[in-house]
C-alpha cells in the first residue's frame, strides 16, 4: 500500500483535465504524460502520508496556493512538447 504520494501529481493530473481544451497541444494520453511529467519537473515536489479522505483536502489546499506557478508550468511543457511531440 502505498503511504506517500506527491500532491503535485495529483493536483497537475486535474489542472491538465481542467484546462485541456485550452492548451495549445495534443493532448493524447501520450502527450499527456510528456506534458505533465516535464511540468512537474518545473515544480518542487510536495509529498504526503496518505490516509484515507485526507488527499483531497490536501490537494486543494496545493491547487489555491499554487495554481498559478501550475499553470505557468504546464503552459511551458505543453509549448515544449508541441514542438518535439513523441507520439
Ligand atoms: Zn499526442
Amino acid at each position: 500500500m502505498t503511504a506517500y504520494r506527491n500532491m503535485m501529481e495529483i493536483f497537475m493530473e486535474q489542472l491538465f483535465d481542467d484546462r485541456k481544451d485550452q492548451i495549445d497541444c495534443c493532448t493524447c494520453p501520450e502527450c499527456r504524460s510528456d506534458i505533465i511529467a516535464l511540468a512537474l519537473n518545473q515544480l518542487p515536489p510536495r509529498y504526503v502520508c496518505t490516509h484515507k479522505g485526507e488527499l483531497l483536502s490536501k490537494v486543494e489546499q496545493l491547487a489555491k496556493q499554487n495554481r498559478a506557478d501550475a499553470l505557468t508550468a504546464l503552459t511551458q511543457a505543453a509549448e515544449r512538447v508541441k514542438e518535439f511531440p513523441r507520439h
